[in-house]
Order: structure tokens, then C-alpha cells, then sequence
């Protein structure tokens, strides 16, 4: 697993030794659960939107360094965005961990988020870095009352 010591960048290891919004939500009006079978990833997120802009966001579970931390930062960049915004974010997380690597897709609105383009390198690391936001548009958009499965 030694070349997973590059992918491990120091934001990454922060954020999954310490996640930041760890915790279970009394205020949420939007939930999910997200399941990565591959690798034993699971989580549910807790979503408070008020007027359509998303004031709280937290999670709780289990999972790997990667989609613990991915989490982590997904909740920190949500707060205070629309949920057109949430949305933006989702799209240009997913275009960036699945563009070709000879590719620079656009992450304009990803800010530090962007420390996650170097999973692309590692094609199983992409559904653990995405799993919180594939959850998150479930939460979002209520699509299904069954967890969410990357697979
Ligand atoms: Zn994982």
C-alpha cells in the first residue's frame, strides 16, 4: 500500500484523524445512508436546509481514511451554500475524481477540495472519495429510502 503514502496528502490525513462535523444532527431535515461495499465505507449524513441553503451538515460512520476525510470536507464546504450550489459542488467533485488524467476538468467552486483529484491514480479510491457526495445528493434530492450503494 505504498502508493497509497502519496494519495495521503496532509489535508487528507488531518481531516480523517479529526473529522471535522462528526457527529449526529438534531436539526436535520435531510438524511441519507451511503454504502461503499468495496471497501466497507459507511455513512449517514445529516442535512439541515432552511430557505434552500444549507445551514448545517454532519456525519457519522465507519470507513477508510479517504472517505472519512472526504466527508469531513464535504460538510465544512456545504454550509451556507444553496442547494443549487451543493449540486455544482457534486458535479465538479465527480468530474474531477473520473476525468482522465491527461485532462484538467473544471473545479473552480472546489477550492480544498481539489486535494482529492489525486485519487483519479487509484481507480478504488474513486468510490471512497465520492461516497459522502453521492450520498449527499440522496439526501438532497430524497431519491431513495434504500442506502445508497456505490456499487
Ligand atoms: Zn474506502
Amino acid at each position: 500500500m505504498s502508493d497509497l503514502r502519496d494519495l495521503y496528502q496532509e489535508v487528507i490525513l488531518d481531516h480523517s484523524k479529526n473529522p471535522r462535523n462528526f457527529r449526529k444532527s438534531e436539526t436535520a431535515n435531510r438524511t441519507a445512508v451511503g454504502y461503499n461495499p468495496l471497501c466497507g465505507d459507511k455513512m449517514t449524513l445529516f442535512i439541515t436546509v432552511e430557505n434552500g441553503i444549507v445551514t448545517d451538515a454532519s456525519f457519522q460512520g465507519s470507513g477508510c481514511a479517504i472517505s472519512t476525510a472526504s466527508a469531513s470536507m464535504m460538510t465544512e464546504s456545504l454550509k451556507g451554500k444553496s442547494e443549487e450550489e451543493a449540486d455544482e459542488l457534486f458535479r465538479q467533485f465527480q468530474n474531477m475524481v473520473t476525468a482522465p488524467m491527461d485532462q484538467e476538468p473544471d473545479t473552480e467552486a472546489l477550492g480544498k477540495l481539489r486535494v482529492f483529484a489525486g485519487v483519479r491514480e487509484f481507480p478504488a479510491r474513486v468510490k471512497c472519495a465520492s461516497l459522502a457526495w453521492h450520498t449527499l445528493e440522496a439526501a438532497i434530492h430524497g431519491e431513495s429510502e434504500e442506502p445508497v450503494s456505490t456499487e
